[in-house]
Parts: C-alpha cells; sequence; structure tokens
C-alpha cells in the first residue's frame, strides 16, 4: 500500500481539464494534502490517478468536497470509495466524509448499489462489514466543516441548468483559498473571492465550449482585479489545449497580480516552507510576479 505524502503539506492541482479526454489534462480535482492526510476538492476523471503520481493513496483521503455532480468532477469519486474500502484490510482507517449538494447522497447510495456484486464479494473474504459506506453530508450556502487543518465553507455558485452548484472557501490559519467549481459570473463567488490570498477559477476561452454556465478567461480577470485577488489559478480550462500565453495575454487585460495557468500536479501552496508563508515558496508563484506591479 501506498504510505507516501507524509511529508506533504501543500496544495496540489490534480486535475485541470473538462469533460473532453486529455491525457495531459485528468477531470477536476485540488488536494490539500497535511501530515499523511488529504482532502480534495472534486474527483474528477482521472483524479485519483494523480494523486497516486503525487504518491498518496486513496486511503490517506478523508474528506471529499463536491463542487456539483458534472461527470468531470465526481467521475473517480466512485473509485475513491471503493478502493479506499479495500485498503482498509490492512487495518481500521477513519471515516470518509463526502460533502456536497442536495443529490449526493443519492450519488454515493448508486454507487455502492452499482458495485453490490464487488463489495459482497470483499465481505465474504472479511472486509470490514460498513466500513464501505462513507458518511455523506449534504450542504448549502454558508455551511462550514472543519477538516485536519481546514475549515471548508460552501457558498452557491451559478451552473444553471444544475441547480445546487458550490464553491469552496478554505481558510488554514490566515491563509484563504476559495475555488470556484464552475460557474457563470455570479456575485456569491465574487463575494467569496474578495481578498482571497489564492482563487482557482474555472475559465473558458471564447469560441469554445458552453459559454452560458461558465466563465470567459477575460471576465476571470475582470472579477479578479475587482475585487482584489492576491494570486489567481485558470483551471478547467476549455479547451485545455491552448498555449499558456494565450491564456495569460486575456487575463492580464484586466488582472495584473500573480497568475498561473494549471497544470496537473502543479503546487500552488506549501506549508512547509520556513517563514510561514505558505506561498513564497512555491516556484509557480515565482515565476508568475509580474515585474514593476505592486500588488498591494
Ligand atoms: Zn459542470
Ligand atoms: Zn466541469
Amino acid at each position: 500500500m501506498t504510505d507516501g505524502g507524509k511529508e506533504k503539506d501543500g496544495v496540489w492541482c490534480l486535475g485541470t481539464g473538462s469533460p473532453r479526454l486529455d491525457g495531459d489534462r485528468m477531470g477536476a480535482g485540488t488536494v490539500f494534502a497535511h501530515g499523511g492526510r488529504a482532502m480534495l476538492i472534486d474527483c474528477g476523471i482521472g483524479a485519483l490517478h494523480r494523486l497516486a503520481e503525487l504518491g498518496m493513496g486513496a486511503h490517506q483521503v478523508d474528506a471529499v468536497f463536491v463542487t456539483h455532480h458534472h461527470v468531470d468532477h465526481v467521475a473517480d469519486l466512485p473509485g475513491l470509495v471503493m478502493v479506499r474500502w479495500i485498503a482498509s484490510r490492512h487495518g481500521p482507517l477513519p471515516p470518509l466524509t463526502v460533502y456536497g449538494p442536495p443529490g449526493t447522497r443519492r450519488f454515493v447510495g448508486a454507487t455502492l448499489a452499482s458495485y453490490a456484486v464487488d463489495i459482497a464479494s470483499r465481505r465474504a473474504l472479511g472486509l470490514p462489514d460498513g466500513a464501505v459506506t462513507p458518511d455523506v453530508v449534504e450542504v448549502a450556502d454558508g455551511a462550514r466543516a472543519t477538516v485536519g487543518p481546514w475549515t471548508v465553507t460552501a457558498f452557491d455558485v451559478d451552473h444553471h441548468p444544475i441547480a445546487e452548484a458550490l464553491g469552496y472557501q478554505v481558510e488554514r490559519g490566515p491563509a484563504r483559498t476559495v475555488v470556484s467549481g464552475d460557474t457563470r459570473p455570479c456575485s456569491s463567488l465574487a463575494e467569496r473571492a474578495a481578498g482571497a490570498d489564492l482563487l482557482l477559477h474555472e475559465a473558458l476561452y471564447p469560441g469554445y465550449g458552453q459559454a452560458s454556465y461558465h466563465t470567459g478567461v477575460e471576465d476571470v480577470g475582470r472579477l479578479a482585479a475587482r475585487v482584489g485577488v492576491r494570486r489567481l489559478v485558470l483551471t478547467h480550462l476549455i479547451p485545455g489545449t491552448l498555449p499558456d500565453d494565450t491564456w495569460l495575454g486575456a487575463v492580464r487585460l484586466h488582472y495584473r497580480g500573480p497568475v498561473v495557468v494549471a497544470r496537473d500536479l502543479l503546487q500552488l501552496a506549501d506549508w512547509s516552507a520556513v517563514g510561514g508563508d505558505p506561498f513564497g515558496g512555491v516556484p509557480c508563484w515565482a515565476d508568475a510576479e509580474p515585474k514593476g506591479v505592486d500588488l498591494r
């Protein structure tokens, strides 16, 4: 069993793509790791594979926060539930909690029903009865949860016709990270993103994808500038094939702070860094700092 990642204390992109299959960009996923334990925001297509590439295993994941139930955000959640349970044959694990909007309980219940044959076979071989069933907490705007060193707050976003889609704010000490989930521009996200140390925002390039329920890259730049985001990550890239400079050129029309175009396994924060600044020691931000611009 993989037992790596004990030294990891930071935030990494797992998947930075969309439903379109792309060997370089998995479906949505971000991991917050500390002391050998982890929580995920979204668990899309291939996110578990990326987690393994970081040297971590499913047994180390204590919580998953689902933004919404599109396949590029939840496709690997059934796999996580199952392989984590299989890993419990090596010894009891802390419970897995899945947080998400209404419909999450049904999704997890359907997962367990889909794997009834697998579950029955492994129970017959002695895997602990009941441990396969995660705790499910359906959350709405303003709900808060504490996982390890992180306090997570859900907030509404607008991904209509998905009726209930969430973004999440993650606080650890004074550092505040906001993950947009999938959304068109909306005031609730703008309020949460105001002054955020780190904003991971979905981005769509004009002429691609479904513009009615996503956010164009220029609008991401406008938002980040207007509400004073301190660092910006463009992720959930539609399409995932454009050069970084194309994205940066569009976002920099409005936002002059540090911005990076996400890629899978990119590290965004590091709490093991000397000096206590979880962002200062992360290489991506050194490159992202615009020259000659006073960010304060
Ligand atoms: Zn979506
Ligand atoms: Zn999506």
